[in-house]
C-alpha cells in the first residue's frame, strides 16, 4: 500500500530507518565510486560520514530547502569541504540514498509512501519517482507517523504499567520516573526528579555491587541484578533491575534507563524456604544424633559405656562358633568387685557409680584390642579373650587384679579389689557351660578370700 506523506512524516521515516538505510546505501557501487574518487575510505569507519550525508538529506527535507538553499547550510558546506566532494557528487549520493530508501519501501511493502508537493523540486521529483512505482492513494489515508506513535504510546503504557521505570542522565541524576516508581519508593515525582539516583540506595547494599553496576553501564553495556532499595520511610524493597545505557548517534551515553520488577515477596519466600531448609537440616541432624544415641544404647552399657550384656552375648555366640569351627583358643574371664555392697552403703550409690566407671576405664586401658570387655550386670564384668589359653588369661587377670588393687579410687582410695573366675573353652563347651565354669570359679575365688584369681 502506498501512502502519500508530507515532509515531516518523511523525515520521521528517515530518522527511524536511518540505520537500515545507511547499511544498504553504503553497499551501493555508485556510492562507493564517488567515495573512491575522493579517496574517502569505504569501510565501516565511514558510518559517521554516511550519517552526516543522511542528516543533510533529512535537513533538506525538514527545512523544505531548495537545492540551492542547501549550499548555504554550514554543516553541509563543511561536509563538502572536508571530503572535497562536489555539490554534484553529493546530489548523486542523495539520489542513490533515495534509491536505497525506495528499495526498503519496496521490500517492506506495507511501509510504502509518497511525498506531498510541499517539497522542493528535487525532493518532489523523488517523491514522484517513488509514487510512480506504486499505486497512488489519497493523502487522507496517510497516517504513518500517528500509527507509529500510537503504537509507541501503547507500548510505553504497557511497559509503565508492568515495570518500575526511571531514567537518569549520565551522571546518575534522575530525569524521569514513572508512577510505579513513585508508588514503590514512597516519594512523589517532584522529590525524585533532579536528585541523584542513590536517594533510594539501601545502606545494606554492598558498595562493590554498585561498583560493578557503574563499571558495566559506563562501558555501554546493560547491567542486570537484584538490588535492595530503600523507601522514603526507611523500609526496604527488592527489585530485579536492568539498566540500559542509551547511546546517541556517535555512540556516547546520553542517558540510562532502568527497568525494575518488584521481587520483594519472591525474595522473602526464598528466604523463608532457606530458613525452612535450615530448620529441616537441623532436625535431620538431631534425628541422626538420636538414632546414633539409640544405636549406642542398644549396644553399650549406659553407665560405663562398654559393651552391654546383650551385645556381649551376640559376640560370645560368634566367638564360640568360630573357636569350634577353626579349633581356636578362647578363654572367658569373669570378675566381680569385692564387697561392693559395703562401698555403696558407706559412700553412697553415686560414689559406687563413679567407682564402676573408673574401674571399667582402668580395665579397658589394660586389655588388648581384640579382647571383648562387657558389663554382665551390677558389679560383675566379663572379658572374652580370643586366641588366648588359660595361662595367658590368668596372667592378664593377675595383672588386672594388681592394677585395681593398687589404684587410688575416688572416695575409697585403694580399698577396691576384684575377684576372678577363668575358664578356657573346650570343644564340647557351649556358651552356657563355659559361662557356668567361669562363674563357679568366681564363686570359688570369693569363698577363698576374694581379691584372687581362680582357674
Ligand atoms: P561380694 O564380694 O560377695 O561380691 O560382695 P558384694 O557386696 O559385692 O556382693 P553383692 O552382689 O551382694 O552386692 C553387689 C552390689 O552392687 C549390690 C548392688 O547394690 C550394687 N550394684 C549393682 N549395680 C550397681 C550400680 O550400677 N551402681 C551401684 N552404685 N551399685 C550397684
Ligand atoms: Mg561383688
Ligand atoms: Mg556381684
Amino acid at each position: 500500500m502506498i501512502k502519500i506523506i508530507n515532509s515531516e512524516e518523511f523525515s520521521y521515516f528517515l530518522r527511524i530507518n536511518r540505520n537500515e538505510i545507511i547499511k544498504r546505501w553504503m553497499n551501493k557501487s555508485e556510492v562507493q565510486n564517488v567515495l573512491h574518487r575522493h579517496s574517502i575510505p569505504i569501510i565501516e569507519k565511514n558510518t559517521h560520514l554516511f550519517y552526516q550525508f543522511c542528516d543533510c538529506f533529512i535537513n533538506v527535507v525538514e527545512w523544505r530547502a531548495t537545492v540551492s538553499d542547501c549550499q548555504i547550510k554550514m554543516d553541509f558546506l563543511q561536509l563538502l569541504n572536508n571530503y572535497n566532494v562536489t555539490v554534484s557528487d553529493l546530489f548523486t549520493l542523495i539520489i542513490k540514498l533515495k534509491n536505497a530508501i525506495e528499495q526498503i519501501i519496496f521490500e517492506d511493502g506495507n511501509l510504502s509512501f509518497a511525498l506531498q508537493s510541499e517539497m522542493d523540486s528535487l525532493t518532489l521529483q523523488m517523491a514522484n519517482d517513488l509514487a510512480s512505482n506504486f499505486e497512488t492513494i489519497t493523502s487522507n489515508n496517510c497516517n504513518y507517523k500517528s500509527e507509529n506513535s500510537n503504537l509507541l504510546t501503547e507500548y510505553k503504557k504497557a511497559v509503565d504499567l508492568s515495570n518500575i521505570v526511571s531514567k537518569t542522565n549520565p551522571k546518575g541524576v534522575i530525569t524521569y520516573v514513572n508512577d510505579k516508581f513513585c508508588e514503590i519508593s514512597g516519594y512523589i515525582r517532584e522529590e525524585l526528579i533532579g536528585q541523584p539516583h542513590n536517594i533510594i540506595r539501601h545502606p545494606d547494599m554492598p558498595r562493590e555491587a554498585f561498583k560493578d553496576l557503574w563499571n558495566t553501564i559506563k562501558s555501554k553495556m546493560s547491567w542486570n541484578g537484584v538490588v535492595t532499595n530503600m523507601r522514603k520511610d526507611g523500609s526496604s524493597y527488592i527489585v530485579d533491575t536492568t539498566i540500559v545505557p542509551i547511546l546517541d548517534i556517535d555512540g556516547d551515553v546520553i542517558e540510562y534507563m532502568a527497568i525494575r520488577h518488584d521481587i520483594t515477596e519472591l525474595e522473602q519466600t526464598k528466604q523463608q524456604l532457606r530458613n525452612i531448609n535450615k530448620a529441616m537440616k537441623n532436625k535431620v541432624d538431631e534425628l541422626y544424633l538420636m538414632t546414633n544415641t539409640l544405636e549406642q544404647k542398644a549396644y553399650k552399657d549406659t553407665l560405663t559405656g562398654i559393651n552391654n550384656r546383650e551385645n556381649f552375648e551376640d559376640i560370645f555366640t560368634i566367638e564360640i562358633a568360630n573357636a569350634k569351627k577353626h579349633n581356636l583358643l578362647l578363654t572367658l574371664i569373669i570378675f566381680d568387685i569385692d564387697h561392693f555392697k559395703l562401698i555403696n552403703d558407706t559412700y553412697g550409690h553415686q560414689a559406687g557409680d563413679i567407682i564402676l566407671i573408673d574401674l571399667t576405664n582402668l580395665i579397658a586401658d589394660n586389655i588388648k584390642k581384640g579382647d571383648i570387655f562387657a558389663r554382665w550386670g551390677g558389679e560383675e564384668f566379663v572379658i572374652l579373650t580370643p586366641s588366648t589359653d588359660i595361662i595367658g588369661a590368668s596372667t592378664l587377670a593377675e595383672k588386672l587384679r594388681k592394677i585395681v588393687g593398687s589404684h587410688t579410687f575416688n572416695y575409697v582410695g585403694k580399698d577396691v579389689t576384684i575377684s576372678f573366675g577363668i575358664a578356657q573353652f573346650s570343644s564340647e563347651d557351649t556358651k552356657i557351660t563355659l559361662f557356668e565354669k567361669a562363674d563357679k570359679l568366681l564363686y570359688k575365688a570369693k569363698k577363698n578370700g576374694r581379691n584372687r584369681v581362680e582357674i
